[in-house]
């Protein structure tokens, strides 16, 4: 049984999207704004938390007007990371939210590496010792502001990602929650237990009873209360971005996984009820399976995609469109021994050279602006493939294919030339707001609006394939020419 509509809002960095979906998968009403970043020193990124609440709340209730439709449930994804400290009596926030982006806590996270952390962090979390997760931001925050100190060891003060401060909100405070997919990002969190972790939480200095209650990703997350988006609904699915983007992508067994490409490109793979520790410079987090229950995945991320598109258009001014990319790519029979290695802000997995920066090698007189497109759409499919090659050796098996979304998988040449360089089929759903119908989807079927798994699926249609079409010698040169290249971009700031 089947029906009904589901209400996803997806809190991102610069905005927040609210879409309603049909069973049917249709969207029936949608309304998206931008709020202010701050950013009040170098390096520091913050956000309002009351203005995050006023805004989401608005587009809620602008696209439930539009659907004109009863709403059976809703579902929040959000930026992960992000960190909040409220007054759980009055909900109101007690500070800016510290942004993902911001790296105010490297010097901390230095000490806690040098103090000889980085290991026991890595084998509880996954993850590694970073500014980018919430722990060591909330030790800052602590250490920053002896009140806000005092009152976390009273239990005055509530702290969450941005999913549980939307629930408390939504819920009038009744509810203080979050699931595994935000909790996995906070080096809080031990992904064996499942849990907080106590040692984690003294080295963050965070009391345990400040946190959020972790539920299923699918599950029970209280009720939205009248007051807060006009209608008396559950709140039945919770994931953060990029996972909820596998979970609409449909990725829920182990093998496989998704590349969104935007400015950078963020793919993660789902590797089912197993941890899989990277020895190649990913990071282990918690994904969903198909009925949003547990499961893990491996995740790597290219700092720069369509950024690359980006610069040629608006820093060298050599497209109008980033679209144009497609036919200038397509005008040229092959890539001419031209590499373009975009390390604008170091190389990111997995090879982790922050220093690194980038190169264009193989120019001859007869290079043209369409080569220098081209490079930069190759790049895209050969950092890819770096990503997927480290999983497969991570996780000892083969990536059976590869879903795409985001702005640059628009381009259909650059879709054909990525299956090509991966040997496997690529597929781009009709549906590009993967990550906004990962929370529809998880929060569906919390609420019967899908009966399972498999009629989500079935409602938003199949999308299109891009076969592998490359032949195996051609493949490999072109790889091996790129290989060249990055090994001379690291051969610039010495290493390899
Ligand atoms: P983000 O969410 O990171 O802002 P989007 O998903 O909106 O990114 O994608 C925008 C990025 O994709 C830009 O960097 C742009 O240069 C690139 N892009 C958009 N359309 C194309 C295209 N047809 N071919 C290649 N790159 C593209």
């Amino acid at each position: 049984m089947s029906g009904g509509a589901v209400l996803a809002l997806d809190q991102g960095t610069t905005g927040s999207a609210a879409l309603v979906v049909s069973a049917e998968g249709e969207v029936l009403g949608r309304a998206y704004s931008e709020f202010a970043q701050h950013f009040p020193r170098p390096g520091w990124v913050e956000h309002d938390a009351e203005e995050i609440w006023t805004v989401t709340a608005r587009v809620a209730r602008e696209a439930i007007a539009a659907a004109g439709v009863e709403v059976a449930g809703v579902g929040v994804t959000n930026q992960r990371e992000t960190v909040v400290v409220w007054d759980p009596e009055t909900l109101e926030p007690l500070r800016r939210a510290i942004v993902w982006q911001d790296r105010r806590t490297a010097a901390l996270c230095r000490v806690l590496e040098e103090a000889g952390y980085e290991e026991m962090v890595r084998r509880r979390t996954g993850l590694l010792l970073d500014p980018y997760f919430s722990g060591t931001k909330l030790r800052w925050i602590f250490e920053d502001d002896p009140d806000l100190a005092a009152r976390a060891r009273s239990g005055t003060l509530a702290v969450g990602t941005i999913d549980s401060w939307l629930v408390a909100r939504l819920t009038g405070g009744a509810v203080h929650a979050t699931d595994p997919t935000n909790a996995s990002r906070t080096l809080l969190y031990d992904l064996d237990e499942g849990d907080w972790n106590d040692e984690l939480l003294d080295l963050m200095g965070v009391p345990r009873r400040i946190l959020p209650e972790i539920r299923p990703s699918s599950g029970d997350f209280g009720v939205t209360g009248g007051d807060t988006l006009g209608i008396e609904v559950p709140i039945g699915g919770v994931a953060g971005d990029q996972q909820a983007a596998l979970y609409g992508q449909g990725c829920w067994e182990a093998g496989t996984g998704k590349c969104t490409y935007g400015t950078g490109a963020f793919l993660l793979f789902n590797t089912g009820p197993e941890r899989v520790a990277s020895r190649h410079g990913l990071l282990t987090t918690a994904a969903c399976d198909a009925h949003g229950g547990p499961a893990f995945a491996l995740e790597g991320s290219i700092f720069v995609a369509g950024a690359a598109i980006q610069w040629l258009r608006d820093g060298l001014g050599i497209l109008e469109h980033a679209a144009d990319s497609e036919d200038m790519a397509r005008s040229l029979d092959g890539n001419d021994g031209v590499y373009l290695v975009p390390a604008f802000v170091g190389l990111g997995a997995p090879h982790w050279r922050p220093d690194a920066r980038g190169t264009i090698t193989g120019l001859t007189r007869g290079t043209t602006r369409a080569h220098l497109v081209r490079a930069a759409l190759e790049a895209m499919a050969y950092g890819t493939r770096e990503v997927v090659d480290a999983m497969e050796r991570d996780a000892g098996w083969r990536a059976r294919g590869l879903r795409v979304d985001g702005g640059a998988a628009k381009n259909d040449w650059l879709m054909a030339f990525t299956a090509g360089i991966l040997g496997v089929p690529v597929r781009r759903p009709e549906m590009v707001e993967t990550t906004a119908l990962g929370a529809a989807g998880l929060a569906g079927l919390r609420t019967g609006v899908w009966g399972g798994p498999e009629d989500f699926a079935a409602a938003f249609g199949s999308g299109r394939t891009f076969e592998c079409e490359m032949a195996s010698v051609e493949r490999e040169a072109l790889v091996g020419g790129w290989e060249a290249a990055v090994r001379g971009t690291l051969a610039v700031v010495g290493g390899s």
